[in-house]
């Protein structure tokens, strides 16, 4: 429609929400004028009753319309005002405001086109109180944090940093502090109540690592008790001087209860003066009982060591002594390779034993056969020259040898091999044996003298089917240069 139908012909206002039209005329009235104005020949009183259908009242809506339009501009109105009463009202009713409803809150505020002054008030809390929950967030996940951590990869001057962070987030003043910002701004969330709990946690430690501090000379608690509340303290992740005091208590008591239950005579003469030492360096007195006494039996060990080294340097070993240190080092600390050493010997000395006793019981055998060899005894003799030492029943043995040194000696002058070495006379034995048994051959019939059956070449012997020819005195086959008989003419 053109402009010109809105405008009262009139009074030329513009006429949106209602107009009154004049059909004879065609003209546009506003309702101020419309009727009074003459827009044609109609009499005043038609024009005002329309009853000729020729003027037309036309309106955009309707009253009811109208009024809600208002209605509805007058509440987007009144929005900023409603808001910040909402805000009022619950600031007032709530002493601890939650920052979850102050945020929602916040957040309508700013959803509202228009510049509400408690809008800036609002927004600067919350973000004071976001910036809380951040750093009470890093308190509280921490824990977590420290588990992920131990990559190597990282450089030293941000290891250097994370430390000193690490330290501050160890604080438990560091802690309070934040917790009495959280009281001081004023406001609720779940991570100010997860922080409170953690400090009630650690309150709560602290009592008890106290309690048994102090109470431990009068009640003493047991070594699985104080672990426990130590792991527990240790699982806070807070530096606290109360934990400190309480590891300090709880390797004192470990370190008793090992003095206690593992026997000194089954470590080494090492491992006792490690754990002398560990117990010097957690601080238990020089004077402790259980101090003096591993010192003592260190003392002990460490002279039996020094004992065992000289035995055993010396030329001749005096086994008596080495076996009595044997014995004794099953009640003391020892060194495990000394001992070792000692025993080899001892052992080694002791087989030599047996096996001179056995070789002496056996040449008793009344049967010269069942007797042990000259070169078995003399073996196990020359062994013993190595162990520097002789063994009980040795000079019995010693005896025994030089007994049938005598009576191969003996044969040797028998047989002329007085000086010979021995595996000269055993040829020789060899020899005489050969000899005689060619004299007592059995099959070796009285028959006529024969000759030679070549000149040339020795016949090859041929002792079991075929009985050589022998001859004259010898008895013998022929062999090499033969000298014949003065008497038989025999070969
Ligand atoms: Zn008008
Ligand atoms: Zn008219
Ligand atoms: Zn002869």
């Amino acid at each position: 429609m053109d402009e010109e139908e809105y405008v009262c012909s009139f009074c030329k206002c513009y006429s949106f929400l209602s107009r009154y039209v004049c059909k004879k005329s065609g003209k546009v009235m506003c309702l101020l004028h419309a009727g009074a104005y003459e827009c044609c020949d109609s009499k005043e009183s038609d024009r005002y009753a329309g009853a000729a259908h020729d003027h037309i009242l036309s309106l955009r809506m309707t009253d009811k319309e109208l009024k809600a339009m208002v209605q509805k501009v007058v509440d987007r109105a009144k929005l900023p005002e409603a808001w910040a009463q909402k805000v009022d009202d619950y600031l007032g009713q709530e002493p601890r405001p939650s920052l979850k409803i102050l945020r929602s809150l916040l957040n309508e505020g700013e959803r509202i086109p228009f510049d509400i002054p408690q809008l800036a008030d609002l927004k600067r809390y919350v973000e004071r109180c976001n910036e809380w929950v951040e750093e009470a967030t890093i308190y509280i996940t921490r824990k977590q944090q420290n588990r992920a951590k131990g990559k190597p990869s990282r450089k030293k001057s941000t290891v250097a940093e994370s430390d000193e962070r690490d330290k501050e987030l160890r604080n438990f003043e560091n802690m309070q502090k934040l917790l009495a910002t959280a009281d001081e701004i004023h406001f609720d969330c779940p991570e100010y109540k997860t922080l409170r709990e953690r400090e009630a946690d650690i309150n709560d430690f602290k009592a008890k690592a106290v309690a048994i501090c102090m109470g431990q000379q009068h009640h003493p608690r047991s070594t699985q008790e104080i672990e426990e509340v130590f792991e527990l303290g240790k699982g806070l992740n807070i530096d606290l001087p109360e934990l400190e005091n309480l590891e300090k208590l709880l390797n004192h008591v470990k370190w008793l209860d090992e003095a206690h239950t593992r026997p000194v005579h089954l470590q080494t003469l090492q491992e006792v003066d490690v754990f002398i030492n560990r117990g010097l360096e957690i601080g238990i007195p020089e004077t402790n009982p259980h101090i003096l006494r591993l010192r003592d039996a260190r003392t002990q060990g460490e002279y039996w060591e020094a004992k065992a080294k000289e035995i055993m340097s010396v030329e001749n070993v005096h086994y008596q002594q080495l076996d009595a240190l044997s014995k004794q080092a099953a009640g003391l600390p020892v060194t495990a390779e000394t001992l070792a050493r000692v025993d080899a010997i001892l052992k080694k000395q002791r087989e030599a034993q047996e096996k001179i006793l056995a070789l002496y019981q056996q040449s008793k055998n009344p049967d010269f056969r069942s007797r042990p060899m000259y070169k078995d005894v003399r073996d196990v003799m020359a062994s013993l020259e190595e162990l520097n030492n002789k063994p009980a029943g040795t000079v019995d043995l010693e005896k025994e040898q030089r007994r049938h040194e005598d009576w191969m000696r003996r044969g040797k002058k028998l047989f002329g091999k007085a000086n010979a070495p021995l595996h000269i006379l055993h040829q020789h034995m060899n020899l005489v044996k050969e000899r005689n048994d060619a004299c007592f051959e059995l099959r070796d019939k009285p028959r006529m003298p024969v000759e030679p059956s070549s000149r040339e070449h020795t016949p090859e012997l041929d002792t079991k089917n075929n009985f050589p020819d022998v001859f004259c005195l010898c008895r013998r086959p022929e062999a090499g240069m033969m000298i014949e008989c003065e008497l038989c003419h025999e070969w």
